[in-house]
């Protein structure tokens, strides 16, 4: 290993204030790291459309081209662009004597003076502790290269703002003055890029156990590395704090290895039981009143949505849950037939106008609608009603036939070891009916499908693709509300 002077980047200096195991890592043992999943993609990608929008509202800019492993270069590049007088520069960079470098998105120019504003541009609707820690250590580069720093701004969504034709981009972005939080945080980012650029010069990693940091504020990269030793389902699974660090000093790790005089509250005691026996646990009672709450005809239904970061809609704000699509399985009687009734749309216009009408024409007027997780495909409807008016009576009075069927197994009155103490359809489903497993499904989760929708609508696929993407959502989305039809059966035969 290099004995030499080491530098850090700014994504670096973030990294190691969260672990400077992870740092170490990162500067030697990359290899650790997990691939990068589709979802983290997706997020870096909207960080880049947000970011390219945001130079667009920052019109005569200079942008320093570099790649981001070119710093002196960008260095130099980033000094002529100001002996040349620029008053904005994109990805402007700077390196502190001390061996911090950093990029800013915006560097503005104080009008009729030597100082210049730091704009960072997030993709958030609204400020988090992180992004201080971010703004901090850039103008820490900056201010030692001898920049001369004003105000140090953080530029995020707005989330108030609703699109009406042609995106305002004055309106979609809010501009937060953070330059007294940044301010008050300079003597620690000293005394931390000191530390941390200790730790990439030393020939071995950090000794830092596993905790709550290795997911927050971000998920770290070499989990699957230093929690390998972790079994899947755990005591980090059912205990927190105090109760979880007295498992952990008594090298407690497996839930069947948790002493039978350990205080846990009577959920954590279902899972921990059932885990150890091996055995459903259940609550016929509660199950039955669970039951008797049901009406037919019973109609179940599940959307999917996107909600993309720069709304694509009239009417719609950053963020926004848009549904694409339903599906509805409806039966008449207790073990009765199945109609199945799908709705996907497939324009590039708001699917929403369509989607209401055809929900209302296909949930009659009475009977429950069955739903697995009510407070999601609820809030749909009421986000529906608010910028749907004309419909807004008849979709509160689905909203008031919905029954969440997932209330049984997230109450526990019906528990298998199988769901791992967590009632997510994609546990309880191969839990209670194995043959319904979501793995031979090409889309197998929410995430996945919204990512691959919002490509078709924006026409980043082939038509063949698009094709394929439709037939895949299809399966998935029935996929889910035939789960919701099989649990139903599943509580019948336990209640
Ligand atoms: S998994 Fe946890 S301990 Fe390991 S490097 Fe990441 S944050 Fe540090």
């Amino acid at each position: 290993m290099k004995t030499k002077k080491q530098k850090i980047s700014k994504s670096q200096y973030l990294t190691g204030i969260q672990c400077p195991k992870a740092l170490w890592y990162y500067r030697y043992r990359r290899d650790l790291a997990s691939e990068i999943s589709e979802s983290q993609q997706f997020i870096f990608d909207i960080g880049h459309e947000v970011g390219e929008l945001a130079q667009k509202h920052f019109k005569g800019g200079i942008e320093i081209k570099e790649e981001y492993y070119e710093i002196d270069k960008a260095i130099k590049s980033t000094k002529r662009a100001v002996r040349q007088g620029a008053k904005i520069i994109f990805e402007a960079t700077a390196s502190s004597r001390d061996g911090v470098y950093s990029r800013i998105d915006i560097l503005k120019k104080v009008r009729g003076s030597d100082r210049w504003d730091m704009i960072e541009v997030k993709s958030s609707t609204g400020i988090k502790e992180y992004h201080i820690d971010d703004m901090a250590v850039q103008k820490y580069a900056f201010t030692n290269a001898g920049y001369k720093i004003r105000k140090s701004i953080l530029m995020h969504l707005n989330k108030h703002y609703e699109r009406f034709g042609e995106l305002d981009l004055k309106e979609l972005f809010d501009l937060e003055d953070c330059t007294n939080l940044v301010n008050n945080k300079m003597e620690e980012v000293k005394k931390n890029v000191k530390d941390l650029i200790k730790v990439v010069n030393k020939r071995k990693e950090p000794a830092v156990d596993i905790g709550n940091h290795c997911t927050s504020p971000f998920s770290c990269d070499y989990m699957s590395h230093c929690w390998a030793h972790i079994p899947d389902y755990s005591v980090y699974d059912i205990f927190s704090g105090k109760k979880l660090n007295d498992l952990l000093s008594e090298n407690i790790l497996n839930i069947s290895d948790i002493p039978n005089n350990f205080k846990a509250t009577s959920r954590q005691q279902i899972e921990i039981n059932s885990q150890k026996n091996k055995r459903i646990y259940k609550d016929k009672k509660k199950i039955k009143e669970f039951l008797n709450s049901l009406k037919y005809p019973l109609y179940y239904l599940d959307y999917e949505t996107i909600n993309p970061a720069i709304p694509l809609f009239d009417n719609t704000s950053p963020y926004q849950q848009i549904p694409f699509q339903f599906s509805l399985h409806v039966q008449k009687k207790k073990d009765g037939e199945l109609k199945h009734v799908e709705f996907l749309h497939t324009g590039q216009d708001d699917p929403r106008p369509a989607l209401i009408e055809s929900l209302l024409k296909n949930c009659g007027n009475k009977g429950s609608v069955v739903v697995y997780n009510k407070g999601f495909e609820s809030r749909i409807n009421y986000m529906l009603g608010q910028d749907f008016p004309r419909f807004i009576d008849k979709l509160k009075e689905i909203n008031n036939r919905m029954i969440d069927i997932m209330t049984p197994f997230k109450t526990r009155f019906l528990y298998h070891p199988k769901m791992e103490g967590s009632a997510s359809l994609k546990n309880v489903l191969p839990a209670f009916v194995p043959q319904m497993s979501y793995d031979k499904l090409e889309i197998q989760d929410g995430g996945t499908a919204s990512i691959l929708y919002l490509s078709c609508i924006k026409n980043i696929v082939s038509e063949e693709d698009k094709n394929k993407i439709y037939n895949d959502l299809s399966d998935y989305c029935k996929q889910d509300t035939l789960a919701e039809v099989k649990l139903l059966e599943v509580l019948y035969k336990n209640g």
